[in-house]
């Protein structure tokens, strides 16, 4: 799975900032990656940053000059320099180099737009997967160049992820859970809510289980697949049609059974749980991440410790949803309202604890469930940043290292998130760097320059 190290640019004030994210296993980072983008251009490409941010260290370095050779960063320079045939792109002053940036928690191949609960009933698959090629585009113009889509309908990301891979279409590199598993009535069931005669028994095939045989019968069927991660659901959610968020949806065995048919196949698994029992089954199974954990509880914590479970808590959209139904009775259907307006203050009060507590820390956002694209500009300083005693500057540590965790295969996960909180004090800018995306370069394409979209021509054949 190509997994690289990004940067970008970001100018130093709140409202200007520039970024573009290079790809590469770049001579900051001794990350591996694989060639496995678009073509790339036979010159050298040198960039001259007038700040870079060395995520790694904690550190914002001043004027800099990244080379990319091919789809690869292969040295940074401090000052600025050129290298023989190289193109040189200077980026403007008041910019800020950083990497690409990694959310490790998407659907992009869905959105909540107003009209979702009957869109469901009407589209077809075609219909999403279309669309989902523009999400990816946005995503990928909004500086991310790396996401691990945690959860589609019938694997169209593993798709969706071949063709950007092979170059047929712009966007950022996907790992891919292909769709969660959960139990019959939980928050994996499409049915629930729908009239009974929509409701088919779906079974393993479909990541529906029902004991500890299907569990190894979901994975196995995800394998077969391709997929490259396993996401699965211990609890109720916010956005189903049924009425509790946080109740337990998986036995302990069939958490346990997940987990290990997962592991047995190389995949690490993100868990979707938001109530303290489910987190807890999930944590004991040997899961990977926790994701969201409204309810979590002291005990969960030290468990996640113990086990050094990390915790994707996606509080921006955790207070999307919350703010969305304040705003609007009819925002969602009334089931859904009612959860909604739970989750927001509750899941800000638990980041701060589960911080405060030592948990690790990734970075994701559950973009679909508000506008992909919109990730940076609505959240300047990571979600995290706002969050209890959360000091902004990690949100980049934590944007910076999830794709060193390898969201897909587990054998390249558990390195640390680092914290580098005094040091980060000091380059408060870091708070604003994603207010304005307006260069990313992925593999050594270039997609958008000086704020614009630049003409993406796939030469893919
Ligand atoms: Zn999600």
């Amino acid at each position: 799975m190509a997994v690289g190290f990004s940067m970008t640019a970001g100018r130093r004030t709140r409202r200007a900032v520039h970024s573009f994210a290079l790809l590469a296993g770049c001579a900051l980072a001794p990350l591996a990656a694989q060639a496995q983008d678009a073509a790339p251009a036979a010159k050298p490409v040198v960039l001259h940053c007038p700040a870079l941010l060395d995520s790694v260290a904690g550190k914002m370095l001043g004027q800099s000059s990244v080379v990319v050779q091919g789809d690869r960063v292969t040295e940074v320079a401090a000052g600025y320099v050129t290298r023989p045939d190289a193109e040189v792109v200077e980026l403007p002053a008041g910019d800020t180099c950083l990497p690409g940036l990694i959310d490790a928690h998407v659907h992009i191949s869905m959105e909540f737009t107003p009209t979702i609960y009957s869109d469901m009933l009407h589209f077809n698959q075609a219909d999403w997967v279309v669309r989902s090629t523009v999400w990816a585009k946005r995503t990928l113009l909004g500086g991310f160049t790396t996401v691990r889509n945690l959860g589609d309908s019938h694997y169209e990301t593993v798709a969706l992820r071949d063709q950007i891979t092979k170059g047929w279409v712009a966007g950022p590199r996907i790992l891919t859970a292909g769709p969660a598993i959960g139990s019959t009535g939980g928050h994996a069931d499409d049915g629930d809510g729908l009239r009974m005669d929509l409701q088919p028994d779906v079974g393993a095939h479909d990541s529906i289980i029902n004991g500890t045989a299907d569990a190894w019968k979901a994975v196995r069927e995800h394998y077969k697949q391709n997929v490259d991660t396993i996401k699965i659901m211990t609890t109720g959610g916010v956005l189903d049609l049924s009425g509790s968020v946080d109740n337990s949806q998986l036995t302990e065995e069939e958490t346990k059974a997940l987990v290990a048919a997962a592991h047995e196949y190389g995949y690490i698994v993100g868990v979707h749980a938001h109530g303290a029992e489910g987190i807890r089954r999930a944590v004991v199974a040997g899961a990977d991440s926790i994701e969201h954990g409204t309810f979590m509880d002291a005990q969960d914590m030290k468990l996640m410790k113990e086990h050094g479970t990390y915790y994707v808590p996606t509080i921006y959209t955790g207070t999307y949803v919350t703010e969305k139904a304040k705003g609007n009775p009819h925002a969602y259907p009334p089931a859904v309202q009612a959860k909604a307006l739970m989750v927001g203050p509750q899941l800000m009060k638990t980041v701060g604890d589960a911080y405060k507590a030592g948990v690790k820390f990734a970075y994701g956002t559950d973009a679909g469930v508000f506008p992909h694209g919109t990730t940076g500009r609505t959240s300047p300083a990571g979600p995290v940043g706002h969050a209890g005693d959360v000091h902004p500057a990690d949100g980049h540590h934590q944007r910076g290292h999830p794709a060193e965790e390898g969201q897909g295969h587990r054998q390249h996960r558990r390195p640390e998130i680092r914290r580098h909180r005094r040091r980060a004090r000091r380059s408060d800018q870091g708070h604003h760097l994603m207010g304005k995306v307006d260069f990313v370069m992925k593999g050594g394409v270039v997609f958008k320059k000086g704020g614009a979209e630049q003409v993406f021509t796939s030469t893919a054949h």
